[in-house]
This record gives C-alpha cells, sequence and structure tokens, in this order.
C-alpha cells in the first residue's frame, strides 16, 4: 500500500467535550480512513502514479486522485495541529502575531471569521507569506501544498469534523477549537518552511 492512515498523536478521549470520541472515531477512522483506501486504490492502478509521495502526488494530480491525497496531507496536518493540553503562541509566533494582528485573540477573530465565512467544505489556513501571516481558506480537498504555500494551522470546516459535538454550530466548533485546543508549538515549528514534510508520506 502506497500510503496508510496515521496514528492519531493522542487519545481519543483525550479533548473530552471539545471533541468528542465519537467524532474521532468517524473523522480519523472512517473519513480519514477512506481517503487512504482510495488513494491506494488509485494508485495501485497506475504504475505512472507508483513511487510518488503524498505531496509529489498532490502538486501533479488533479480531480479524483488530487481529492483523495489532499485530504490526506489536509487530515494528516490538521491532527498535529490540535493539542489537548490548552497551549499560547510564544517565542517569534507570538512577537508575529503582536506585530502583526495585536493579539493572539485578535488572530483567533480573524481565523474564526475565514472559517465562518468559508461557503461550504474546506480548510480556514495560517500561512506564512514571506515574512507575513496570512490568514486565507482552501475549498473542498483543496491543499496549501497545491499552490506552493507555507502552512502554520489550518482548521477543517467540512461538517464532518463538527456536526457529532456541535452540530451545525461551525461558529461555536472554530471558536472552542482555535481558542482552546490549538498546538501552538506545532505551529511555531512550521515556521521553517517545513510544514509541508510533517504530514508529508512516501
Ligand atoms: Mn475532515
Amino acid at each position: 500500500m502506497a500510503f496508510s492512515l496515521p496514528e492519531l498523536p493522542y487519545a481519543k478521549t483525550a479533548f473530552h467535550d471539545l471533541i468528542s470520541e465519537e467524532t474521532f472515531d468517524y473523522h480519523h477512522g472512517k473519513h480519514h480512513n477512506a481517503y487512504v483506501t482510495k488513494a491506494n486504490a488509485l494508485v495501485a492502478a497506475d504504475e505512472n502514479l507508483q513511487g510518488k509521495s503524498l505531496v509529489e502526488l498532490i502538486k501533479s494530480s488533479s480531480g479524483g486522485l488530487f481529492n483523495q491525497v489532499g485530504q490526506i496531507w489536509n487530515h494528516s496536518f490538521y491532527w498535529l495541529c490540535l493539542s489537548p493540553e490548552k497551549k499560547e503562541p510564544s517565542g517569534k509566533l507570538a512577537e508575529m502575531i503582536n506585530d502583526q494582528f495585536g493579539s493572539t485573540d485578535a488572530l483567533i477573530d480573524k481565523l474564526k471569521a475565514e472559517a465562518t465565512g468559508h461557503f461550504g467544505s474546506g480548510w480556514a489556513s495560517l500561512n506564512l507569506d514571506g515574512d507575513k501571516l496570512e490568514i486565507t481558506s482552501y475549498h473542498d480537498a483543496d491543499c496549501p501544498i497545491a499552490h506552493g504555500h507555507t502552512p502554520l494551522l489550518i482548521l477543517d470546516v467540512w461538517e464532518h469534523a463538527y456536526y457529532v459535538d456541535y452540530r451545525n454550530a461551525r461558529p461555536d466548533y472554530a471558536e472552542a477549537i482555535l481558542r482552546n485546543a490549538i498546538d501552538w508549538d506545532f505551529v511555531a515549528e512550521n515556521l521553517d518552511g517545513n510544514g509541508a514534510d510533517r504530514a508529508n508520506q512516501s
């Protein structure tokens, strides 16, 4: 098999009411796993695709294959962006946030607005653009890597990410996760520009 479902870096019960075990059972165990299974079937059926890394396939594919490999990368990166322990930005990342947005709360307000305002399924993203932080979003399976962007943090805004715990209330999900469950140490590590590699597989 070309790709595998990465293990979660925490217990599925670690987030208590913020993200339930049932959400992880479906989101990681069913949705993310289905992207892996479908990507592997497409790669197995085409010799030209074999031996390529996930990031190489994202950069060179379109259509059905792109949707699967983009979603494998997006989910793998998203799990790494989450922490069951509440953290705060520190060091250079905190300086950049304060210089550009005034405070972490103000940055989160803008990320939440991006997540809430994105119409339909997709991903809200905090990227590094040159020496600046940039907030944007990607639709469906689209992926920062496909555009040569440098992702620091992504938030899943597909309904399957929040419907079990928050029903239709995407703003409540974005608020709860962005304020309480972000691994800001991981976000800071991605300032080195190697975020794409952290969710890659080959
Ligand atoms: Mn998802």
